[in-house]
């Protein structure tokens, strides 16, 4: 094995999870090159979401997904102002649109708070109305620690530090296979300049693709790649100003958050995502899905103009269980769990992955250091 390049650590796919670990990674002293498949950062889902610093409501007490989310929201509110990256806490409020809501919203409450969410305000559709005239709603819980984020300076900023730290990115570089060897880690890469590399330690942060890197090394045991299921959302935008100042969520369902209004930093709508489980990655918007947008918007915006909404983006959320499963957490898959040393695989870094990325990062780091 005389021919290898060798490396500390290698963090595979420069999202925002991938860069986040390879800075915390860079900063405890690791040498770390961060690979990457595309030409450039966070090409993938990191720039195909709603760029909300979410606070932490609906997951299950204790999950990976709460603790991550509620730790990884103070560290951006943190992180953001010290390094320049644009971001706004303009808070949220999830609106019910009729009484037979009002029980769901008050479970969010609860879970939400059982999670550490201590801010949340329950407001009645008057309170509500005084704050967001344009609402249709009977009642709404207000999260002044929800936010917006940048997520690509977010994204600069992650890389910044971790080349200041003496990482280095290699682009147009898929990992393409490799193998567990009692030296370490030795991983191939296609494109341009192929390499092979033997790592003393890697971090899969690949996303939709997290699974098949993982499969396509020899010696990671198959029952420890769980499965991927996509799901995918897609967003419209909104010709005009929306007449909102906060992010206007209605209450949740299944597979997603509910089809919501996010504002950008400029203060322009888009809504969405909504939820299709598709087999393949196509990011195209078939504009047909505005049909249900516009109805899906009216419960909570009834003047919502017919004509108002275009075809937007999407991405694709990498969901471990398929549709009608419950939601699943985040797993981050250690030398504990798959008895391989130096290997920390990420699996179904969906929503609230980008809000979580310095939290996993750290929990990925713990693992390693
Ligand atoms: C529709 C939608 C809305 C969302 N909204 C929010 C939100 O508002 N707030 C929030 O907190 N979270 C949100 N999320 C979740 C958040 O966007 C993700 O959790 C986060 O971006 C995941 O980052 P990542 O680095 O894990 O993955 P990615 O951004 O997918 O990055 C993975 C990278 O790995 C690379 N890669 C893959 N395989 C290989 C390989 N074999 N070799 C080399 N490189 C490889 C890919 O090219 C890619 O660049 C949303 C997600 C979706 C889909």
């Amino acid at each position: 094995m005389s021919d290898l390049d060798e490396i500390e650590c290698a963090v595979i796919g420069a999202g925002v999870v991938g860069l986040a670990a390879a800075r915390a990674m860079a900063i405890a002293g690791k040498e770390v090159i961060i690979i990457e498949a595309e030409d450039a950062i966070g090409t993938a889902t990191s720039s195909r979401n709603s760029e909300v610093i979410h606070a932490g409501i609906y997951y299950s007490k204790d999950s990976l997904k709460a603790k991550m989310c509620v730790a990884g929201n103070k560290m951006l509110y943190e992180y953001c102002p010290s390094h320049g990256v644009p971001h706004q806490a303009c808070g949220k409020m999830i609106v019910a649109t009729d009484e037979s809501q009002h029980e769901t919203l008050k479970d969010l409450k609860q879970k939400g708070e059982d999670n550490g969410v201590n801010d949340l305000t329950w407001l009645t559709g008057d309170e509500a109305r005084q704050m967001e005239p344009a609402l249709n709603t009977t009642a709404a819980l207000l999260s002044p620690s929800s936010g917006l984020v940048d997520s690509h300076a977010l994204m600069l900023a992650y890389q910044g530090d971790a080349e200041a730290n003496g990482a280095v990115l290699a682009l147009n570089a898929p990992v393409i296979g490799g193998e567990v060897t009692d030296r370490g880690i030795v991983l191939e890469t296609g494109g341009s300049s192929p390499m092979r590399i033997l790592c003393r330690q890697i971090i899969n942060s690949g996303g939709l693709f997290a699974q098949k890197t993982a499969a396509s090394i020899k010696g990671i045991p198959t029952e420890h790649i769980p499965e991927c299921h996509y799901a995918k959302g897609s967003y419209f935008t909104l010709a005009g100003r929306a007449p909102f100042t906060h992010l206007i969520y209605p209450v949740p369902v299944e597979g997603g958050l509910g089809v919501h209004l996010t504002l950008d930093l400029a203060g322009q709508a888009r809504f969405g995502p909504d939820v299709e489980w598709v087999d393949e990655i196509d990011y195209q918007v078939d504009p047909r899905r505005g049909d249900d947008f516009y109805d899906a918007v009216r419960t909570y915006w009834p003047e919502l103009a017919d004509g108002a909404l275009a075809p937007g983006y999407s991405g694709i959320r990498p969901k471990l269980g398929g549709p009608g499963t419950p939601a699943a957490d985040f797993v981050i898959s250690g030398p504990d769990e798959h008895g391989i040393q130096g290997l920390v695989n990420l699996f179904g870094i969906e929503s609230p992955g980008l809000t979580s990325s310095m939290a996993i990062a750290d929990a990925v780091a713990e693992k390693l250091i």
